[in-house]
């Protein structure tokens, strides 16, 4: 166990000083967290009864349920689990206190669509040019960058290195590298040649296992393949319904899963008490996948009045990434063909993004990291209120629906007595500038301190 605590405080150190943060950041009592960043991350664990007590005082205070911003409160917490949250002057003595009160206090943020363990080069076959090893070693910087711009926790919605993501996501829990906390797909499942699977080689180069991992071409061997992920460590399942903007030879217009595949997904993932995630582009691959009972849609560019009034139907969750747009047309290593796919399809899904959010589709934060440089993903929230979210409504994406989307609004999502204590803090006020979140100064994850520019 102290072996464990001493290299989550050198890796934060090194995190603080690579990143230009400064001074180290303040960890207050180590120790307890330690038990937690010992277990697996997709499990809560007890505080550990001999924590101290610890109190921020945040001068403004977010209530992402209730959707008010509060002033002056005290929230206490024990290791790396929040006690309460109230008004202030209820600091017991001699507690340690982290003073926030010229800062806005919020729960850590969430992103619901990353990929965190895949280098992050527009051309994907890059990946050829490395080994796995390689891979995985120069992915660890996007998991700390994204941890520091305040996002605690992300949904990873699929890796081209399968297992790549499993093994970042355990290496964070046990405090080997620091980064958010992690739900992962383990692979893409796609169909041959799909949206998901490496493409523009020549037909008669073999690919290794690894990354041809999740292709399958029925029912049956959809469902093997998620039997397969669901023993080895998937927190969710993830299938292309339809074709890509940024895959090689693919239409993103094109239907690829049929409905039939797709819910034989979303039985097989429920088996084992997995969701699924479905890419789609095209608007009736969009319908297929909710039609089959996915938790969310990824993109949803083209999404008609129709598959709105599905979404709404079912409850299913829209995750769109409305500002890679910005990222996919500015990029210098952007191939061309990629730019030809998203050929208006970034204006598309912009507009149908403020349909659906009239409409009042349940939304969440998703921005496909990894097409824009990691660490950046809090700039999609300007574009979420300029394309119709309330500042509030663009917040509760990233907190308490997609605590909710991913399965454990019991853990993370709100500051709230018995969640883990994954606070982040910016100065200004985010539901009168959204922008303020584009510089988060003080993170917190699981009780541990990250981060924290006064
Ligand atoms: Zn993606």
């Amino acid at each position: 166990m102290a072996r464990i605590v001493s290299l989550v405080i050198a890796s934060v150190a090194f995190a603080s000083a690579a990143c230009g943060d400064g001074t180290a950041p303040a960890a207050p009592a180590p120790a307890p967290a330690a038990a937690t960043l010992a277990v697996p991350a997709t499990r809560t664990a007890p505080a550990p009864p001999a924590a101290p007590l610890i109190a921020i005082r945040a001068g403004h205070f977010i209530d992402v349920i209730s959707g008010h911003e509060l002033a002056h409160q005290i929230i206490l917490l024990r290791g790396s689990t929040i006690e309460s949250v109230g008004a202030e002057d209820k600091i017991p003595d001699g507690v340690q206190v982290i003073d926030l009160s010229d800062m806005t206090v919020l729960p850590g943020l969430v992103d619901c669509h990353t990929h965190l363990a895949d280098l992050a080069n527009a051309e994907p076959l890059d990946v050829l040019r490395k080994t796995a090893a390689q891979a995985a070693f120069e992915a660890i910087p996007n998991a700390r960058v994204t941890l520091l711009a305040g996002f605690t926790t992300v949904r990873d919605v699929g890796v081209y290195r399968a297992f790549n993501d499993v093994a970042m996501r355990d290496a964070i829990a046990e405090g080997i590298i620091i980064g958010p906390r992690m739900y992962v797909a383990g692979a893409y499942i796609t169909i041959s040649q799909g949206a998901g699977a490496m493409t523009g080689l020549a037909p008669d180069i073999k690919l290794p296992w690894d990354l041809e991992y999740g292709v399958a071409n029925s029912p049956w061997e959809v469902r093997e393949k998620i039997r397969e992920l669901a023993h080895r460590g998937a927190d969710h399942i993830k299938v292309l319904s339809t074709g890509a903007v940024l895959t090689h030879g693919s239409n993103p217009k094109s239907i690829e899963f049929t409905p039939e595949e797709l819910r034989a997904a979303v039985e097989e993932a429920a088996n084992f008490g997995l969701r699924v995630a479905a890419h789609a582009h095209a608007a009736e691959g969009i319908k297929n996948a909710i039609r089959a009972g996915v938790a969310s849609v990824e993109h949803a560019t083209l999404i008609d009045d129709e598959g709105i009034a599905l979404a709404k139907a079912h409850g299913t969750y829209l995750d769109m990434d409305i500002y890679d747009e910005e990222c996919i047309q500015s990029r210098a290593d952007t191939p061309a063909d990629f730019l030809k796919h998203d050929q208006d399809l970034g204006e598309l899904q912009r507009r149908n993004f403020t349909k659906a959010v009239r409409a009042g589709v349940k939304m969440t934060f998703g921005t496909d990291a990894g097409v824009c440089p990691h660490g950046i993903n809090a700039r999609q929230f300007a574009y979420m209120v300029k394309y119709g979210m309330t500042p509030i409504q663009a917040i509760q994406a990233a907190t308490v629906n997609a605590a909710d989307l991913i399965g454990h609004p019991e853990l993370f999502g709100s500051i709230t007595p018995g969640k883990s204590a994954d606070i982040v803090a910016v100065k200004g006020d985010p539901l009168a500038d959204i922008r303020v979140l584009e510089h988060v100064s003080f993170v917190m994850k699981e009780g541990v301190v990250y981060k924290n520019e006064p």
